[in-house]
């Protein structure tokens, strides 16, 4: 078994002037001193940025004229642009956003009665290939980077003028394999949140692997950092393989190992997301060695029935089916729960986020 994967290389992206939006207030703070101001004014700027949720300079009225003209010779205060916006029947509203290099990203903003869920990007494509996944197809172009991260929350929060009246989950669900993105991932949680800005407890921001077991093993060593998803998907490593290629470097075994040996907090339990899709992964058998899988780390699974869209080759299991898995996971003493995707009839559902068109139609697994 192979325990590195060659993954294509992102591009670099284009170079640009440090962003506000990813900073943190410490950074922001040497930025300042550099500018013969007091570092505490970096808390400041920070609170302006991420609690006030200001995007334009001249809303930073806590800082003098001048300081603001020489802020602004120094760093940029560039929001994603949000270029177009679809409201599903059902609430939520995919958006598509525009960066600085002109490629276009997607999140969805989900409201609920007791809390709002915004679905992340954390790469424009993806390098993981999923087959079963619009976004998979692109293949990666770019790591987004902390501000084009922090900036997706900011903009959807001021887009639907969300005043913290319920509580944000973020969960890194679009385009692109987070663990794939480590590193601004993780720049991004930390001004995402700090006490100063948004303060979004990290318990309430969740990232899904496809399963990049380096990716798991590096995220585990963070003392500080979001809860953990596995879009599992399959229960054989041969039907795995098919449709995540990642199986094919770290078997359901190597990766179990991982998720075995991740460090989790007292009552944390890692979610399974396993996508039920008619007559490949939907069988009462796929559902026993399920729950086998899911006995061997603190866990919980998330079953999600297929959204179909154009081109998939797949199909939505029977309702029927979906009930039996479910009974049989709880009786197997496994929690449980049906995610009944939001957004879906404006392809904004999981693995139907996809941009730049470049979609190729995905190869359905040999029977
Ligand atoms: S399901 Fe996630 S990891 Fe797999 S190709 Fe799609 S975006 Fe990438």
């Amino acid at each position: 078994m192979a325990h590195t994967w060659d993954l294509p290389a992102p591009e670099a992206g284009p170079i640009l002037r440090p962003n506000a939006a990813g900073l943190s207030p410490g950074e922001l703070g040497s930025l300042l001193v550099n500018l013969g101001e007091p570092a505490w004014r970096g808390k400041q700027l920070f609170s302006g940025l991420l609690r006030q949720r200001w995007t334009r300079w001249e809303q930073f009225t806590t800082l003098s004229k001048a300081l603001r003209a020489r802020l602004e010779a120094q760093v940029d205060l560039a929001w994603p642009a949000i270029v177009l916006s679809e409201t599903s029947a059902d609430g939520s509203t995919k958006h598509v956003f525009r960066l600085s290099d002109e490629r276009q990203i997607e999140g969805v903003f989900m409201p609920y009665e007791d809390r709002v869920t915004l679905c992340l990007s954390s790469q424009v494509g993806c390098a993981m290939g999923c087959t079963f996944c619009a976004t998979g197809q692109m293949g990666i172009i770019r790591n987004l980077s902390a501000a084009e991260i922090v900036g997706q929350v900011v903009t959807m929060l001021n887009h639907h003028a969300h005043s913290f009246d319920r509580p944000v989950n973020l969960v890194f669900m679009g385009m692109g394999e987070p663990l794939h993105n480590l590193d601004h991932l993780m720049a991004a949680f930390e001004i995402l949140t700090d006490a100063e800005g948004l303060a979004i407890p990290p318990r309430r921001i969740t990232v899904s692997t496809a399963g990049l077991v380096n990716g798991i093993d590096r995220l585990g060593i963070y003392p500080r950092r979001p809860r953990l998803a596995l879009s599992l998907n399959g229960t054989t490593d041969e039907h795995r393989s098919r449709i995540m290629p990642v199986n094919r470097v770290w078997n359901l075994e190597a990766l179990a190992d991982s998720l075995g040996r991740f460090p989790l907090q007292s009552g944390e339990r890692i979610t399974l997301e396993y996508v039920l899709l008619k007559g490949v992964t939907d069988s009462l058998e796929d559902g026993r060695r399920l729950a086998a899988y899911a006995r061997r780390f603190p866990s919980k699974v998330n079953l999600i029935p297929f959204n179909p869209h154009e081109g998939s080759g797949f199909e939505p299991p029977e309702e029927a089916r979906i009930s039996a898995l479910c009974r049989l996971l709880v009786e197997a003493g496994i929690p449980v729960s049906v995610r009944r995707s939001r957004g879906q009839d404006v392809a904004g559902a999981c693995g139907q986020l996809v941009r730049e068109g470049r979609f190729l139609k995905p190869q359905k697994p040999e029977a």
